[in-house]
């Protein structure tokens, strides 16, 4: 068993997260990498080891409570603790609530939110036995504004930072337990493929040129988290491209 801090990192196969794990793994963290597409997951763990880290992968479905739970003994089984973890995993099919896509608000719903409650579900007992841990649940600007297509993802993202909040108000304060929500604006990563409402599609194509952030961003965010003495909490980072309103 190898000893030294570790994080676990949902979403680790594509965008903010893949970053944040390489973040991480350069910082000297062991991690555990999650997601559902196990060829991404084997390709960045051999990447993170080619620079000298360690890591390990999961196949995962945040939408599984049991497989959360496996993930997270899988964490302590292999590193014997968990300092962190990432809840990153999340979609946002974005579309107008006239089209009625209530498949794509499930999958919101059960991916956005139920995925964060089980990623908090997995690993609490363990941080609260061990009385230290860092839970960051990935949010949105789009947690703090709604825009017309963003309804039921803004109302997930909103509810990643309620959920955070509350979480961070019931820890014991004996314990150096932390709980910190980042809240990205524009990133250029994978996430608006899931769209399929073509008017919401057209829509943003008016966007005009603002620069977006890139993954490489969010993650260092979250690296400027984690590594702050254990007194100090960053309760929430909201960072948008300069560009961004
Ligand atoms: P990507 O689409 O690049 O990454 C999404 C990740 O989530 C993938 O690794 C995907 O892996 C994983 N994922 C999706 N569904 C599941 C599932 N059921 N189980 C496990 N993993 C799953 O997007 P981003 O990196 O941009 O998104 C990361 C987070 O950042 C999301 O929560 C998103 O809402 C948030 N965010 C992104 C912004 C942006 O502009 N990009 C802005 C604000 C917030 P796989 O398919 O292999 O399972």
């Amino acid at each position: 068993m190898t000893q030294g801090k570790t994080a676990i990192i949902t979403g680790a196969s594509s965008g903010i997260g893949q970053a944040t794990a390489k973040e991480l793994a350069s910082k000297g963290y062991q991690v555990l990498l999650a997601a559902r597409r196990e060829d991404r997951l084997i390709e960045l763990k051999k990447e993170i080891e080619a620079a000298g880290g360690t890591a390990e992968y999961k196949v995962t479905d945040v939408t599984s409570a049991e497989e959360m739970k496996a993930l997270a003994e899988e964490a302590l089984n292999k590193f014997g603790q968990i300092d962190v973890l990432v809840n990153n995993a999340g979609l946002m099919p974005l579309s107008f609530m006239n089209k009625l896509k209530i498949d794509e608000w499930d999958k919101m719903v059960d991916v956005n939110i139920k995925g964060v409650l089980y990623g908090i579900a997995a690993v609490l007992p363990i941080m609260e036995k061990q009385k230290f841990g860092h839970v960051l649940n990935v949010s949105s600007v789009a947690g703090h504004m709604v825009f017309k297509g963003s309804a039921v993802y803004s109302g997930t993202k909103y509810a990643v930072r309620a959920i955070s909040d509350g979480l961070r108000q019931e820890i014991d304060p004996s314990h150096e337990i932390r709980v910190t929500i980042v809240s990205p604006g524009a990133v250029q990563t994978e996430l608006t493929s899931t769209i399929t409402d073509e008017d919401v599609l057209a829509s943003m194509k008016d966007r005009g040129s603002m620069k977006p952030l890139e993954a490489q961003d969010i993650a260092n965010a979250i690296a400027y988290a984690v590594e702050q003495p254990a007194h100090v909490d960053v309760n929430e980072i909201l960072i948008r491209p300069r560009q961004q309103a």
